[in-house]
């Protein structure tokens, strides 16, 4: 068998090994997705293309709040809780600023520690990556590989900074926002574009004396929300409490999944939803794909090399110099 059949089989072996739920599996074909090795690509895409008619039955599902709402706390009683109910739950992370190894704040080891051992739970921390959009492109083929594993709800979580949460809410069908227990000058301090993403509100640790805080920062958040998220495509935010602590609004956020997903499915909003994410996923493939060819092209990198300085020093018209560079970039063999 030569080498290029040989891998072929390889790759068939591990969409079996995945289409039989084999979690091992899994973490190798996620491995395979993220790395950036151009036969390792041909091996992704082969894998991906051949298990995408089983992908698209879970409920995807993205989570962000800042550090220390309580987002592992929350996903911990949240997971077990549905894999009581017989479900099987994957975890995904995107965070852009993670190193695989230096301890990245989503892929400590010690967060979640009972859902990571449970069987029905797959938890992978974030892919280590340079930009966001390329972190966020392993994390969908990731969630792909999870749903054809038979993983029936993906979790995305992100940490709420900076613009990772726009990138998670194009990979999800419900976005969850976890909040603290503080009203008042808080909610001032919310930034309004995540509060906008949100289908879903939590307000976290609702116990002991933060029990009553917790409720009165929901009915304000709940107030807030209807001015910035009219009801859209048969859908008003809800804002609940929960406390993962003592297990309560645990089942109750799940019943509010559950509503979010007949409301939109009746009005077929899910699947345009996850329409309008493919066809923006492919344009954002291309446009990677192209920048990085152009940026790999030697009589480009020299032109830019002398350009962008004249850009900077306003000695050029930015313009005029990326047409220059695309011109340049035709020129050798590029599109
Ligand atoms: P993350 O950084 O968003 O993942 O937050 P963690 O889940 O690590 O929680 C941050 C802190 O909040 C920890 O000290 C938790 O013990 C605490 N915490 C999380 N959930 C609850 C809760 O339901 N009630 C209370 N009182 N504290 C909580």
């Amino acid at each position: 068998m030569n080498d290029a059949a040989s891998a072929t089989d390889a790759t068939a072996r591990l969409a079996e090994a995945l289409r039989a739920g084999d979690r091992r599996a899994l973490a190798r074909a996620i491995t395979l997705v993220e790395s950036t090795h151009a036969d390792d690509r041909a091996a992704a895409d082969r894998l991906l293309d051949s298990l995408l008619p089983e992908t698209g039955r879970a409920i995807r599902l993205g989570i962000t709040g800042v550090p220390g709402v309580g987002k592992s706390s929350f996903i911990e009683a949240f997971g077990l809780h549905l894999i009581g109910a017989g479900h099987r739950i994957a975890v995904l992370a995107v965070d852009p600023s993670s190193k695989r190894s230096g301890g990245s704040i989503l892929g400590d080891k010690t967060r979640m520690e009972e859902l990571s051992r449970h069987p029905a739970a797959f938890i992978r921390p974030s892919p280590a990556g340079r930009t966001l959009g390329g972190v966020a492109r392993r994390s969908r083929e990731a969630l792909l590989l999870c749903e054809a594993a038979g993983f029936d709800v993906i979790l995305v979580e992100t940490v709420g900074v900076g613009q990772s949460e726009t990138a998670v809410a194009d990979l999800v069908d419900l976005f969850l926002l976890l909040l603290l227990p503080a009203g008042g000058d808080e909610l001032q301090g919310i930034k309004r574009g995540v509060m906008e993403l949100a289908d879903l509100v939590l307000v976290t640790k609702a116990d002991g004396a933060l029990a009553r805080i917790a409720g009165q920062a929901a009915a304000e958040y709940r107030s807030a929300l209807h001015f910035l998220r009219p009801p859209a495509g048969g859908w008003q935010p809800e804002v609940l409490t929960c406390s993962a602590h003592e297990g309560q609004g645990i089942a109750e956020a799940w019943q509010a999944v559950g509503r979010f997903r007949a409301a939109v499915e009746a009005n077929d909003r899910l699947a345009a939803r996850r329409a309008d994410q493919a066809r923006a996923w492919m344009w954002s493939e291309i446009e990677e794909s192209l920048t990085a060819a152009l940026l790999a092209d030697p009589a480009v990198a020299r032109l830019v090399a002398e350009l962008e300085p004249e850009v900077t020093a306003n000695r050029f018209a930015p313009g005029a110099a990326a047409r220059r560079i695309l011109a340049a970039f035709r020129g050798s063999g590029g599109p």
